[in-house]
């Protein structure tokens, strides 16, 4: 039978357009691809890269503080928001014209439109036109997920906040995860009056414990009104504000509310089930390690599969589909060890195990210090950094590498290279120290904190 074309791609962000474009210009494939709103995906117009803009945005306070502590006659005017907003749009049109343009380039024949699947080869395009592919891509990403009682209530999620009109003096933020307590580090860094309310003991679960609680303590030092074991009971417009009731009995009413309470596969409405497809119970597609569904036409990568939800996965995930079934090279990408930092204030680079994970495993050692940097210790400021290896007792090798400091993400990243290459704690020891650095501290630990042998 012959294809309109040999792949279809539903969804132009990360991991899609990497799928089609290698597809395309790398394995000489005819590939389609649609996208309903705009080409990058959650990353690009919604996530990370504005996001990152926004930390860029609120540093600048902070900066300035520096700057008068260091002698400068610095000082620091109103954050004109419009015209933030004005060049963020400007910077994400251009992002997209790129990501539009590279896949022009590689032969990728792209339409602007809703798609869903209609069978195992048969893509339903949203004038009604049906068009045929050897094999499906689905890589439609994730939407964020308010809970259902605080539905129509008026509240923001992540994807609001790039396009409000102006900067709330005062915002409430609800959840603990990544998104929750990356934006309330942005807002109280731009002059907003910042409470967090998260429902667990501590923020960021699922990370190592220690270095959650020094994020949390820092963030709360920082300006962040952080309240744990704490949830929304009662929610009610009030005078143009939002008057909100806490479990713990505290109330106060906020110009703005955001839920970031986690986020759900965007698989709603696109005929999986018809293909009987059964999908995990948030909606996410369940794939093997190769990224293939059951129906062996159909694969998907991202976050519509719920498996590490970060733009590099779906990258890495997207490139082994293409090389796996246009190039004729099977291979997937290992979960198993992903870097990755958090962009709170300050930010959380972390790669490999907890300690709490670590010791479940075997005997290891932790090496951690807590100090004041040089930068802020200057400025007068009490902030304090974190660096932390966990070992195992038997083999030497760094099971993990935890960093919360300035520019921890850029330092996770190096760090990441030596753990993935199976560095042993005296590789780490045996490196001489970049002084004087933040980053000096991950090979000059010498004494372990404490010792597990359980
Ligand atoms: P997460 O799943 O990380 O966090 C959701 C948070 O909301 C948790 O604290 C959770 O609490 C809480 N929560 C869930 N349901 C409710 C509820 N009904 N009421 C109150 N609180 C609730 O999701 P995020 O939206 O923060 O992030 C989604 C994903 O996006 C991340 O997992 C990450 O992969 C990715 N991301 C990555 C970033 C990066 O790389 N820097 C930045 C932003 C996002 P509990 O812990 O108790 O379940």
């Amino acid at each position: 039978m012959a294809f309109d074309y040999d792949l279809f791609v539903i969804g132009g962000g990360s991991g899609g357009v990497r799928a089609a474009r290698i597809a395309a210009s790398e394995h000489g494939a005819r590939v389609g691809l649609a996208e309903e709103y705009r080409m990058g995906g959650t990353c690009v117009i919604r996530g990370c890269v504005p996001k990152k803009l926004m930390v860029f945005a609120s540093g600048f306070p902070g900066s300035v503080a520096d700057a008068q502590a260091y002698g400068w006659d610095a000082q620091i005017g109103g954050f004109d928001w419009s015209a933030f907003r004005f060049k963020l749009d400007a910077e994400l049109t251009r992002l997209e014209g790129i990501y539009r343009a590279n896949l022009e380039r590689a032969g990728v024949t792209i339409l602007d439109c809703r798609a869903t699947v209609a069978g195992p080869h048969e893509v339903r395009l949203g004038d009604g036109r049906e068009i045929s592919a050897r094999h499906i891509l689905i890589a439609t990403g994730g939407r964020p997920v308010v809970p259902e009682k605080w539905q129509g209530k008026g509240v923001m999620t992540s994807n609001d906040v790039f396009l409000m009109d102006r900067l709330p003096k005062s915002i409430l933020i609800v959840g603990g995860g990544y998104i929750a307590s990356e934006f309330a580090c942005i807002f109280n860094g731009l002059g907003v009056q910042t409470t967090q309310f998260y429902r667990g003991a501590q923020i960021l679960r699922g990370f190592d414990e220690e270095a959650r609680g020094h994020i949390a303590g820092e963030m709360m030092q920082n300006g962040v009104d952080l309240h744990l074991g704490t949830d929304v009971l009662e929610m009610e417009g009030r005078d143009g504000t939002t008057w909100v009731k806490a479990t713990t009995g505290h109330d106060a009413s906020y110009e703005a509310v955001m839920f970031a309470t986690g986020r759900k596969p965007a698989t709603e409405g696109l005929g999986l089930e018809a293909l009987g497809l059964d999908l995990k119970p948030n909606g996410a597609i369940p794939v093997d390690r190769y990224s293939q569904t059951a129906v062996p036409s159909i694969y998907a990568v991202g976050d519509v599969t719920d498996r590490a939800n970060l733009t590099p996965v779906a990258i890495r995930e997207g490139h082994a589909f293409a090389d796996t079934v246009f190039g004729g090279t099977p291979r997937f990408f290992d979960h198993g060890l992903i870097p990755t930092a958090i962009f709170t204030q300050p930010e959380y680079g972390t790669v490999g195990l907890t300690e709490e994970e670590a010791r479940a495993q075997g005997p290891v050692d932790v090496y951690c210090a807590a100090f004041r940097p040089m930068h802020s210790l200057f400025a007068g400021r009490d902030n304090r950094a974190m660096m932390k290896l966990i070992v195992c007792r038997s083999s030497d090798k760094v099971l993990g590498c935890h960093i919360v400091a300035d520019h921890a993400g850029e330092m996770i990243q190096l760090a990441g290279v030596a753990i993935s290459m199976g560095a042993t704690k005296a590789a780490f020891d045996q490196t001489l120290a970049v002084h004087p650095t933040v980053a000096e501290e991950l090979v000059t630990m010498r004494v372990a904190t404490r010792s597990h042998s359980d």
